[in-house]
């Protein structure tokens, strides 16, 4: 089985600086470097290192094919990444020594995903495949629509939060993933609680204090593993491409989750995005 994944591809440029630049004003940075960013793409990385098949659907523009040939070198299959005449989608990062940032996203590309490459992708997919989706690039209702129609099960990473673009999809989604801000924020746009969706699974993300688990009118515990964070970043997008991974690869669920939580463990450990999540081997030797 594999999984298709409808995401966002950024390049993330890091600009660090004594203090953040007040309105009007111009400041030179002490450093600048780029990687490899945007929720689905680290999330089809993740995949890929946690041995899933993964497929990314999106698009870049002619600035992006490093990303595009940088995805391929992880192991996913980019022959559904298009170019178009946008400029690939990125996020200018500022960081402050005192560590506050403060960031400009460009969604170019990811906002201009074609209709036709959904299809021409779902085309090869197969019943029971997994469909992910987040919420950084356009055409969520669509590939909903299609999974559906080809028998796929639908997996949504609601991030950023956008409650139209959720309420749109709610009741094809099987496993539904959530921070526990997110949470709140559907829980306050339904007006129901979570338990009372019609969702086969769904998992809310706490930070350091693990996920819990609903599914079948209970809810179930996972603690997050105690090590000392050094930066955050990523670590919800590395749980949800191992949760996804795992579950393609016929895990359990919980035992899904149990790679997740380890995975996104080693993951806050580590300064960076997209090129320092840990392969399966990793999370599986880990010490605990
Ligand atoms: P997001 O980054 O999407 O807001 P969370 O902060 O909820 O997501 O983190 C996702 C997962 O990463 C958690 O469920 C947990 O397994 C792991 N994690 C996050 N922060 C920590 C931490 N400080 N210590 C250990 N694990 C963490």
């Amino acid at each position: 089985m594999s999984i298709w994944n409808l995401g966002s591809i950024n390049a993330d440029h890091f600009y660090r600086l004594d203090r953040l630049p007040e309105p009007g004003e111009t400041l030179a940075s002490k450093s600048f470097s780029t990687g490899l960013g945007g929720k689905g793409t680290n999330m089809s990385v993740a995949a890929a290192r946690a041995a899933g098949r993964i497929h990314h659907i999106g698009a870049v523009g002619q600035d992006g094919i490093w990303a595009r040939d940088r995805l391929m070198e992880y192991g996913v299959d980019t022959r559904f990444i298009d170019t178009v005449d946008a400029a690939t989608g990125h996020a200018i990062i500022l960081v402050a020594d005192d560590g506050e940032n403060s960031i400009v996203l460009h969604p170019g590309a990811n906002a201009a995903i074609p209709d036709d490459l959904i299809g021409r992708a779902l085309a090869e997919a197969s019943p029971a495949d997994i469909l992910l989706m987040q919420n950084e690039t356009n055409g969520q209702l669509t590939a909903a629509r299609m999974a559906e129609a080809l028998g796929l099960r639908l997996a949504y990473a609601a991030a950023p939060f956008e409650a139209e673009a959720v309420k749109a999809t709610l009741d094809r989604i099987d496993l539904l993933i959530l921070n526990e801000v997110e949470a709140a924020q559907l829980t306050d746009a339904l007006g129901r609680s979570l338990a009372d969706l019609n969702i086969a699974d769904i998992v809310v993300t706490k930070g350091a204090d693990g996920c819990a688990h609903l599914t079948a009118g209970t809810e179930t515990n996972h603690p997050a593993l105690k090590v000392t964070p050094v930066d955050t970043t990523g670590a919800g997008d590395t749980f949800t491409g191992y949760l996804i991974a795992g579950i393609d690869r016929g895990l359990p669920i919980a035992q899904a989750i149990g790679q997740a939580t380890r995975a996104a463990a080693l993951m806050v450990q580590r300064e960076g995005t997209a090129d320092v999540i840990p392969d399966l081997k990793e999370v599986q030797d880990m010490a605990l």
